[in-house]
């Protein structure tokens, strides 16, 4: 989508520091880390949110939780959060599927 902010990103054409790159997803730290480590893995297909994975595009969902299992061992992260925001009252900022990985503190439970 061109005007998609991390559809910009995952194509580079608006620079980040990347984490993980393959055909199907990109990850990359957030601009505004909450935690020690915080990335962002998205699918470079645009998909607007959790709340529309479908069975046509949920092979990428699940790739991207093997991607994150496989980069969270090779960090040598055991102990993370995933997140993923789906609308605005839930914190959704960017319309653009995204899971936040955050680790390297103590984590509260429920969110806010
Ligand atoms: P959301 O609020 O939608 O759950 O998460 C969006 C995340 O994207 C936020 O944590 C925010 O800091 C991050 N973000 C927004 N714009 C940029 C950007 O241009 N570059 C990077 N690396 N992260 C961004
Ligand atoms: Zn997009």
């Amino acid at each position: 989508m061109s005007d998609c902010l991390f559809c910009k990103i995952a194509a580079g054409d608006i620079p980040s520091k990347k984490v993980y790159e393959d055909e199907v997803c990109y990850a990359f730290y957030d601009i505004d880390p909450q935690a020690p480590t915080h990335f962002l893995v998205i699918p470079k297909a645009h998909i607007p949110s959790c709340g529309a994975v479908t069975g046509e595009n949920s092979a990428a969902v699940a790739h991207i939780f093997e991607v994150i299992a496989k980069v969270t061992q090779e960090l040598g992260l055991t102990d993370f959060r995933v997140v993923s925001n789906c609308g605005p009252q839930a914190g959704q900022s960017v319309p653009h599927l995204h899971f936040h990985v955050l680790s390297g503190r103590d984590m509260t439970w429920p969110p806010g």
